[in-house]
């Protein structure tokens, strides 16, 4: 006997319809990663080194990382690499690093990148770490060493001592616990941090203003993306889901309450970081390209939400009684 009314396949369809609305072609890289590949469903709970921590001869080949640095707004500039992405946000006393990328990267793309600018690395005060996966606080050691103070959200922080082997070249000292709602504040500028558990347990999301030619303009800066934590299984993947859409939920309400006209992500294929960079050389006296405005910003979370209801709906349907 069926006890339930529930017509999974059309609420799963519904829920990748409303994720591809979303999208249209401004985040057709969020889309793909979240309702078109298959989730990982899985997270590293080994304490295994990753290969090119342990050896930096096994760093991939420089042309499938390196990209140049860019100033992309008057006082935010992108020292990151081809996929994955660092922010150097300026201020009146200083700079505020928002990601690290790899260890085998940071030094070249954030330090080299930011002398190419014609900007001092050395005045780099806060490294802010959206969460600890390798591709974002692989360089927060080399960092660290060179003086800047580094935040991240508690949670985060206990994976490095858990999995020491894993975070060797990459490991901080313990220093700044974020919480939620926090103001970092250096100089004239403040960036907001905000909990959006899910994509780690301790993921950050950021909210901060930068200037266009001297027009203000506020950012929302989302800290984790795909769905590779525990989500194989109704349990604990409903719950983990679940966690992750409120925070998706929250973050884009933040983003909402201050007017967020602008979308920045740790990976360009999410935000297309890289390709924006590329247009805004020719900008002229063009819109900008990052400047997508609220209702896209919205949509942004709209694709995360309903691609991880997607999800969600299929573990439901797997622990549903047939
Ligand atoms: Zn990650």
């Amino acid at each position: 006997m069926s006890t339930s009314h529930r017509d999974f396949d059309r609420e799963i369809e519904d829920a990748i319809r409303a994720a591809q609305r979303a999208a249209g072609f401004e985040f057709l890289g969020t889309l793909t990663r979240l309702c078109l590949l298959p989730a990982l469903g899985s997270v590293n709970e080994t304490d295994n080194v990753p290969p090119y921590v342990r050896d930096p001869n096994l760093a991939p080949p420089r042309e499938t990382w390196y990209a140049d640095a860019a100033q992309v707004f008057d006082n935010l500039y992108f020292v990151g690499g081809k996929l994955h992405s660092a922010w150097a946000l300026k201020t009146s006393q200083g700079f505020i690093l928002l990601d690290t990328i790899y260890p085998y990267n940071s030094e070249e793309l954030i330090v080299g990148g930011m002398q190419r600018l014609g900007l001092d690395p050395n005045e780099i005060k806060y490294v802010v770490i959206s969460h600890a996966h390798g591709d974002h606080i692989g360089g927060a050691e080399m960092l660290q060493k060179r003086g800047a103070r580094i935040v991240m959200d508690p949670v985060d922080w206990d994976m490095l001592s858990r999995y020491p082997n894993r975070y060797t070249s990459m490991a901080p000292r313990r220093d700044i616990d974020a919480y939620d709602g926090m103001p970092l504040t250096l100089g004239d500028t403040t960036v907001t941090l905000w909990r959006t558990p899910g994509h780690t347990p301790g993921t950050l999301s950021f909210t901060f203003g930068v200037l266009d030619r001297g027009r203000p303009l506020t950012v929302v800066y989302s800290g984790g993306t795909a769905l590779n934590f525990p989500c194989s299984t109704p349990d604990p993947g409903i719950r983990n889901l679940q966690i992750y859409i409120d925070s998706q939920q929250r973050i884009a309400s933040q983003a909402a309450a201050v007017g967020a006209t602008v979308l920045l992500s740790n990976h360009s294929e999410f935000d297309n970081a890289v390709g924006k960079i590329k247009m805004l050389a020719g900008r002229g006296d063009g819109p900008h390209p990052f400047e997508v405005g609220s209702e896209l910003v919205q949509r942004y979370f709209e694709v995360t939400r309903n691609g991880a209801r997607a999800a969600q709906i299929r573990l439901e349907r797997l622990a549903a009684p047939d």
